[in-house]
């Protein structure tokens, strides 16, 4: 059964009298386990259709069957309580609390989701949760640090370790390595690859650039809200390897400034 299918998707924004038609009819679906790359130029609909995927946001038109269950008119409490449940979200700016510490970030969605009703996990449990997820992204080290005592990569990796919280059948990411420079895109995209191989997480990764598409196993490109092209990745690469390859870092790109230098617990 596939995890995400979309039949004859349209979304249609209306701003004063236009019709802004961002999606005209996607029908697609994806398996579990697959690593799907988003591409396309600016303004054709990749973060329109990410939405709705994510259900942050419904379709004008069209079907969304998410695991089986047709989401597609499903209200938005619900869609929040399933949004929660199955899906994880990266973005580009890394979207973390600078005055908050790493497993401050990382533990938020659990406080979110007592909110809703489920039950209510005891601190000592959250904690131990947002330390095994920070395993996960090899950060658990700087658990006490806060965002601007992190690099660009090790934000990152809260970010995705956030993502992780609750267990997430899919995670969304839209330019994770927008903000990135090469080397710590890569290492960004190996744990995705690891995440992906290891968990069987569905990755769907939104990108314009080329190499970072090819970390993935299928390629779906959008053009003026249609589906252009959508096919398997022939040469996939592999970060692992890539890194391994690589000469070591230069110190600079390790670790970045240390403010506020009074909070840092080791
Ligand atoms: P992409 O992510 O590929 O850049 P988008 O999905 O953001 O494309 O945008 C698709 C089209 O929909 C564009 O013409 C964009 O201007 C428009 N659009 C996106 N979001 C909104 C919105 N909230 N209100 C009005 N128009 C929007």
């Amino acid at each position: 059964m596939p995890v995400i299918e979309v039949r004859n998707l349209t979304k249609v924004y209306t701003v004063g009298e236009i019709k802004v038609h961002a999606l005209r009819g996607v029908s697609l679906s994806v398996e579990p386990g697959e690593f799907v790359a988003v591409t396309g130029p600016s303004g054709s609909g990749k973060s329109t259709f990410m939405h709705i995927a994510g259900c942050l946001d419904r379709p004008t038109g069209g079907e969304y069957i998410l695991d089986g269950k047709d989401v597609s008119k499903t209200s938005k409490d619900d869609l929040a309580r399933v949004r929660n449940q199955k899906i994880g979200f990266v973005f580009q700016g890394f979207n973390l609390l600078s005055r908050t510490t790493a497993l401050d970030n990382v533990e938020l969605p659990l406080l979110y989701m007592t909110k809703n009703g489920s039950s209510k996990l005891r601190t000592k449990d959250r904690h131990k949760r947002a330390m095994a997820v920070l395993e996960a992204v090899n950060l658990a080290n700087r658990c006490h640090h806060f965002p601007n005592q992190l690099s660009g990569g090790q934000q990152q990796r809260v970010a995705i370790a956030r993502a992780l919280i609750n267990e997430p059948s899919i995670l969304l990411a839209d330019e994770p390595t927008g903000n990135l420079d090469t080397r710590t895109s890569i290492e960004v995209m190996g744990i995705f690859q690891r995440l992906n191989r290891e968990r069987g997480i569905t990755v769907l990764l939104i990108t314009h650039e080329m190499d970072i598409a090819e970390y993935g196993t299928r390629l779906i490109r959008f053009r003026d809200g249609r589906v252009v092209a959508d096919q398997k990745v022939l040469h996939r690469r592999n970060a692992d390897e890539e890194l391994a390859a690589l000469p070591p870092p230069e110190p600079d790109q390790i670790i970045a400034p240390a403010e506020p230098a009074e909070a840092v617990h080791h």
